[in-house]
């Protein structure tokens, strides 16, 4: 038996308030179209949350704008992963303050992990008068109803805390991208890594059904999206909550059968739950880029231990080393921590012969900063902040080093790359390769969005120069 409902219309409910927000808004912008201003700070997951609000804004009779002077509602989608995060939370939703005063109809809303905590919450409602809308992940599937009591009653609406058990689909998607979308195929998460808030603002780890995900895969194939990256806090355990099982390489293949010419990547994958079968399917199937992103944290088994990680050195270092061996290309990410509490210069040392052993073609980087509510807040901390700093440089030096040479290595080579943007205004576009390497090449326009081939002929740094072959 299931323990979360799945909800397959999931605006079904909201049909009405759409409808009356929409009326509301004909009458306040007195027949002008409204805009809504929406910044998301943070992960995939929420840039993917992002996206389904402008869905429904859009819905609801909405366009965009990215200046708060001319917008009816501005929300502002928040990260609760590092302090640093909030802190840029708390100063940008302050400045606005002034954007109220001077026009008083806007209403400005905050939601997203930030939310999902009672102390922040609470700050908001003291601290941030002016702030009319505030809701928590929970909550993104009815943002209609909330949105129109916003609106309508004249009160400030709070919700968070509400109903975590549910996979909501259908909910519209304005992607950010053209060429470049987010999948989630699960969400929340159930590890409790000992330094981590999002299982406690995302909720219990749920996964859509196999069906679900691999319709919105063909259609995102069909509409031409080239890179599609599937998420979710530990892809490796996908599926164990479904009512028939399934696993996340089963899914993987399921996805490459789709006929088309894209790459798939995915994260997160947590190395406690990585199979050589998913190795297997990444190194068997073309669409499925030679790129792992495997967060290690720490080298060292006594800090991975405190961190509730679930794995050791050994065993990660096992698995590098089978993936590399299926696929000598393989360009190989992670997430590490420098500073945890009791980490000693010793144990940081661990982690820099890591990464000196495994060959990272970038590194995601994090000074440990304590979450409310998580066991690692409570630990003892005696590094001082500043020699913290100090390791952090460190392991930046070496992490450079060794993306110079690998990149140096690559000088000479044919790649297919992803025309993604232009790099700067000099005709010099940017593109990336399947390992996750910008190269920078000159190039008209009308590459953007398509697949190239892309001869280097110099390494900056982690930058590589290129020229294309067919130009
Ligand atoms: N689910 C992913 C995993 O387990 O690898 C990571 C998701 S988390 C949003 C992204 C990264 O933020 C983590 O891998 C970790 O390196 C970092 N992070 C999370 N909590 C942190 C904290 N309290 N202090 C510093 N970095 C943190
Ligand atoms: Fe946080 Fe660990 Fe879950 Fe990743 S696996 S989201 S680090 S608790």
């Amino acid at each position: 038996m299931a323990q979360f409902e799945f909800v397959d219309n999931g605006l079904e409910d909201q049909l009405h308030y759409i409808e009356w927000v929409r009326s509301i808004m004909e009458v306040r912008a007195r027949g002008a179209q409204p805009l809504a201003l929406v910044r998301t700070y943070g992960c995939q997951q929420n840039v993917s949350d992002g996206e389904k609000i402008k869905g429904m804004l859009e819905q609801m009779g909405y366009g965009f704008t990215e200046d708060p002077e001319e917008a009816d509602f501005i929300l502002f989608n928040t990260c609760a992963v590092r302090e640093h995060a909030e802190d840029r939370v708390f100063g940008n939703v302050g400045a606005l303050k002034n954007v109220k005063r001077r026009h008083p109809s806007v209403l400005i809303a905050l939601c997203g992990c930030m939310m999902e905590q009672e102390h922040v919450a609470n700050r908001i409602y003291k601290s941030f008068p002016f702030v009319g809308l505030v809701f928590g992940t929970h909550s993104l599937h009815h943002f209609p109803k909330l949105m129109y009591e916003a609106l309508s009653v004249g009160k400030r609406v709070f919700e968070r805390g509400v109903d975590d058990k549910k996979v909501v689909e259908g909910i519209p998607v304005r992607r950010d991208g053209d060429f470049k979308a987010w999948l989630p195929i699960m969400y929340g998460c159930d590890n409790f890594c000992s330094y981590c808030v999002v299982p406690y603002v995302r909720g219990r780890e749920r996964s859509r059904k196999p069906e679900n995900i691999l319709a919105e895969a063909g259609q995102l194939v069909a509409a031409g999206y080239k890179d599609i990256t599937l998420l979710g806090q530990n892809v490796n355990s996908y599926g164990k909550t479904l009512e028939s099982p399934m696993r996340f390489p089963a899914l993987l293949q399921e996805i490459c059968k789709l006929s088309g010419d894209y790459w798939l990547r995915f994260m997160t994958s947590h190395p406690k739950d990585a199979t050589r079968e998913m190795i297997d399917v990444m190194a068997e199937n073309e669409h499925v880029c030679k790129h792992l992103h495997l967060p290690f944290q720490s080298g060292s088994n006594r800090v991975l231990k405190a961190m509730n990680r679930g794995y050791t050195r050994e065993s990660y270092l096992k698995m590098i080393e089978y993936a590399k061996k299926r696929m000598p290309d393989l360009s190989l990410t992670s997430d590490v921590i420098v500073g945890f509490p009791g980490e000693t210069y010793e144990e940081f040392q661990e982690t820099l012969s890591l990464i000196r052993e495994v060959g990272f073609t970038s590194l995601y980087t994090f000074i440990f900063s304590p979450r409310e509510g998580t066991p690692a807040a409570k630990m003892e901390d005696p590094v001082p902040a500043a020699e913290k700093s100090a390791w952090f440089s460190e392991l930046l030096k070496v992490q450079e080093e060794i993306a110079a040479r690998r990149c140096a290595a690559m000088v000479g080579d044919t790649l297919k790359v992803l025309v993604e943007g232009q790099a700067n205004q000099n005709g010099v576009l940017c593109c990336r390769t399947e390992g996750n390497i910008v190269v920078e090449t000159p190039g008209t326009l009308e590459r953007i969005g398509s697949f190239a081939q892309v001869k280097v002929t110099e390494a900056r740094n982690w930058i590589l120069k290129g020229a294309f072959v067919d130009a």
